[in-house]
C-alpha cells in the first residue's frame, strides 16, 4: 500500500450508499414518477401520431377541396392530445428538477449523518465501517492497521477558562493538523467531545512510522492555538492499538476490537502522565479489569458499611500525653481483605462517591470519639473533592449535631493541593466551619506548592509537616533544615505544628529540639480499629464510659462540653 501522499479523508462512496436514508432510497422514488410522467408524455406522443396523422392529411386534402373538412371530434382530440403533450413534458421538467435537488438534499444530510460538522472528520457512527475498509485492505495485502486513539489533557478546562468558541477553534486546528499528519488512505474520525481516532495503514515490520506519527501528533497539539490573542496551550495522549500485535480471541479482530484496546492505552497513556503515546499491551486489560473490580467493590461495600475508622495516635511530644487521634479510613473488603486509603480514595474520589463514603466514616468515627474523654480531638482527612461543595460546611455540622458532637473536639485536615483549586470557596468554608469552632489544619506541609501568601489568607490553626521530612530525621541530612524551617514558619506565624510520622527515638529527640510540637507515628503505633482504641483509653482511664462497671467515670477538668451520656456502640 503506497503510504507516500496525504489524502483528505471524505467518507467512501460505498460508506455513503449504505446509510439508511441515503440517496440512492431517495432515487428509486424520484425514478417512479419520472416513469408515470414519461408514460403520459409517450402516450400522447402515440396518440398524436395517429390521431395527428388522420386529421392533418384530411385537413390538408379539403384545403385542397378534394375532400371535406376533418372530423370535429378528431380535431378536439388532437388539441386535447397537443395540450397533454405539453403537460407532460412541464411535469418532467419539474420532476427531473426535483429529483435533482433532492438528491442533493440528501447527499447532504448522508454526509452530516457520516461526519462531524465542526472538524469535517468522520463521526462515531462511521468510523466503523470506515475502518473496516481498511482493515479488509490491510488483510489482502500484507499490511497491518493501527487505531491511534487521542483526547486532549485539559479540554474541560479550555472551556471552561477560555470559552466554547476557543474550544471549538482548537478542535478544528487539532483535527486539520492530525489530517496533515496522516498517511494516504488514513480515516480520520471524531468520536465526540475532544476525543479522536484515527486509523492508519502501515507496514508490520515498521511499527516506528506509527510512533512517529503519534509523536507528531503530541508535538503538534503542544504548539498550542493562538485564538483571539490569546494562546491556548494544550497536550494530548494517544493510545495506539494494531490489528498485527492482537489476538481477537474468536480470530475476530474489527474496529470495535482496536477501538476498545487503544482507549484502554489511552487511559495508561494518561495515567503515565499524560502527554505521551502507549501500545495496547493485553496486561492493561487486566489491570483495567481489575480496577473496574474496585470501582464495583467500593460502590458496594459502601452499602454494606465495609469502610472503617482506624485511629492513630497524636501526642503532645514535650509532655508525652495522648492528645488525640487522627481516623485513617480502612477498606475491610470481603475479597481484598483490609486495604488502605492509598487504593481507594483515588477511586472514590474518580467515581464521584467520595463524599458518601467520607461522611459514613466522620459519623462512625464522632459516634466512637464520644466515647473517649472529651479532652481528646479527633482529626479527620477531607479531600479537595468535597471542598468544591458548597454545602460542605453545613454538611460536616449537620454530622456534629447528629452526634451531639462538640466543635472543638474536632479538627479537619485539608492537603496543599486544596489551595490550587477555587481559593475563594475554600477560604468561605474554612471560614465558616472556624467560625463553628472547628479547627483546621494543613496537611503534608512541604509536598505541595503553598505558598506564604496562601497560608496568611487562609486561617489555618496548624500546619502538619509531611512525615516524608520527619520519618527520614537522622537518616537524610536534607531533612533537619526542612523541618527546622518549618518549625521556625510556624513559630513565627503563631501556627502550632504537627509532625507525623516519628518512627524512632531519633527522629523523636531531633524534633523536641524545634519547640513545642504535637506528633504521631509508629513509634506510638500503628493505626487500630476502634475497638482497640477502647482498650487503650479504658487501661488508661480516658473512657467516658466504663464498659467495666457501666457508670461515668470522674473524669478530669474541661467536663463542660463532653456528651451527657455516651453513645451506644459499645458492649
Ligand atoms: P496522611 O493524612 O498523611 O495520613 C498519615 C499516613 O501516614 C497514614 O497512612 C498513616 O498510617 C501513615 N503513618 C503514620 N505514622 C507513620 C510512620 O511513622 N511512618 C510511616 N511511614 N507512615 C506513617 P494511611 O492510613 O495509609 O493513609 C494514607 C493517606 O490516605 C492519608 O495520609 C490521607 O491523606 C488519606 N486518607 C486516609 N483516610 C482518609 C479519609 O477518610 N479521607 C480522605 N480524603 N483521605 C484519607
Ligand atoms: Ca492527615
Ligand atoms: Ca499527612
Amino acid at each position: 500500500m503506497d503510504l507516500g501522499e496525504v489524502r483528505l479523508v471524505e467518507p467512501s462512496p460505498a460508506l455513503a450508499a449504505n446509510a439508511p436514508g441515503s440517496p440512492a432510497q431517495g432515487r428509486v422514488e424520484g425514478a417512479q414518477r419520472d416513469v408515470v410522467a414519461l408514460g403520459i408524455a409517450t402516450a400522447s406522443i402515440i396518440m398524436f401520431v395517429g390521431n395527428g396523422g388522420t386529421v392533418l392529411s384530411q385537413a390538408i386534402r379539403s384545403w385542397m377541396g378534394v375532400d371535406r373538412p376533418p372530423d370535429q371530434m378528431l380535431v378536439n382530440a388532437l388539441l386535447l392530445n397537443v395540450a397533454l403533450l405539453i403537460f407532460g413534458w412541464r411535469r418532467y421538467v419539474d420532476l427531473m428538477r426535483e429529483v435533482e435537488e433532492r438528491r442533493h438534499a440528501e447527499e447532504q444530510a448522508c454526509l452530516l449523518a457520516l461526519t462531524d460538522p465542526l472538524t469535517g472528520c468522520l463521526n462515531r457512527r462511521s468510523v466503523g465501517p470506515a475502518t473496516d475498509g481498511l482493515l479488509a485492505l490491510a488483510r489482502e495485502g500484507s499490511s497491518a492497521v493501527a487505531i491511534l486513539l487521542f483526547d486532549l489533557d485539559n479540554f474541560k478546562n479550555v472551556n471552561d477558562v477560555s470559552g466554547h468558541r476557543a474550544g471549538d477553534a482548537l478542535l478544528s486546528a487539532i483535527a486539520a493538523r492530525t489530517q496533515a499528519a496522516l498517511p494516504a488512505g488514513s480515516v480520520l474520525a471524531r468520536l465526540g467531545g475532544d476525543e479522536f481516532a484515527a486509523a492508519v495503514p502501515f507496514d508490520p515490520a515498521r511499527p516506528e512510522a506509527v510512533d512517529r506519527i503519534a509523536e507528531t501528533l503530541i508535538r503538534e497539539a503542544a504548539q498550542g492555538l493562538e485564538h483571539e490573542g490569546v494562546l491556548i496551550e494544550t497536550t494530548l495522549s494517544v493510545g495506539i492499538a494494531s490489528s498485527d500485535r492482537i489476538d481477537g480471541g474468536d480470530g475476530v479482530i474489527d474496529a470495535q476490537l482496536l477501538l476498545h484496546n487503544a482507549d484502554i492505552a489511552m487511559y495508561h497513556a494518561k495515567k503515565a502522565g499524560r502527554n505521551r503515546h502507549h501500545w495496547f499491551e493485553p496486561e492493561m486489560a487486566n489491570e483495567l479489569r481489575l480496577r473496574s473490580e474496585l470501582e464495583t467493590g467500593i460502590r458496594r461495600g459502601l452499602g454494606r458499611g465495609e469502610f472503617v475508622p482506624y485511629y492513630e495516635q497524636q501526642i503532645d511530644l514535650e509532655s508525652g500525653d495522648l492528645v488525640g487521634f487522627e481516623m485513617l479510613a480502612r477498606w475491610n473488603s470481603p475479597s481484598l481483605g483490609l486495604v488502605g486509603p492509598d487504593i481507594f480514595i483515588p477511586i472514590a474520589e474518580e467515581i464521584g462517591v467520595i463524599a458518601e463514603m467520607s461522611e459514613q466514616l466522620i459519623a462512625q468515627a464522632l459516634r466512637d470519639a464520644a466515647e473517649w474523654d472529651p479532652a481528646l480531638t479527633l482529626s479527620v482527612n477531607i479531600s479537595p473533592i468535597q471542598l468544591r461543595d458548597p454545602w460542605f460546611a453545613q454538611r460536616i455540622l449537620r454530622l456534629l449535631v447528629e452526634a451531639n458532637f462538640p466543635p472543638s473536639r474536632l479538627e479537619i485536615e485539608i492537603t496543599e493541593s486544596c489551595l490550587h483549586e477555587n481559593v475563594g470557596l475554600v477560604q468561605s468554608l474554612v471560614t465558616s466551619l472556624k467560625n463553628q469552632g472547628i479547627a483546621i489544619s494543613l496537611d503534608d506541609f512541604g509536598t505541595g506548592y503553598s505558598s506564604l501568601t496562601q497560608l496568611q489568607t487562609l486561617p489555618f490553626d496548624r500546619i502538619k509537616i509531611d512525615r516524608s521530612f520527619v520519618t527520614s530525621l537522622g537518616s537524610s541530612a536534607e531533612s533537619a533544615p526542612i523541618v527546622e524551617t518549618i518549625a521556625s514558619l510556624g513559630k513565627r506565624m503563631s501556627l502550632p505544628i504537627t509532625a507525623e510520622g516519628i518512627e524512632t527515638r531519633e527522629a523523636l529527640e531531633a524534633l523536641r529540639a524545634y519547640g513545642k510540637l504535637k506528633g504521631q507515628g509508629y513509634l506510638y503505633g500503628r493505626p487500630v480499629e476502634a475497638a482497640k482504641v477502647r482498650d487503650l483509653l479504658a487501661e488508661r482511664g480516658l473512657l467516658l464510659h466504663d464498659p467495666q462497671r457501666d457508670t461515668l467515670l470522674d473524669l478530669r477538668p474541661a467536663r463542660e462540653d463532653a456528651p451527657d451520656k455516651a453513645s451506644g456502640t459499645h458492649g
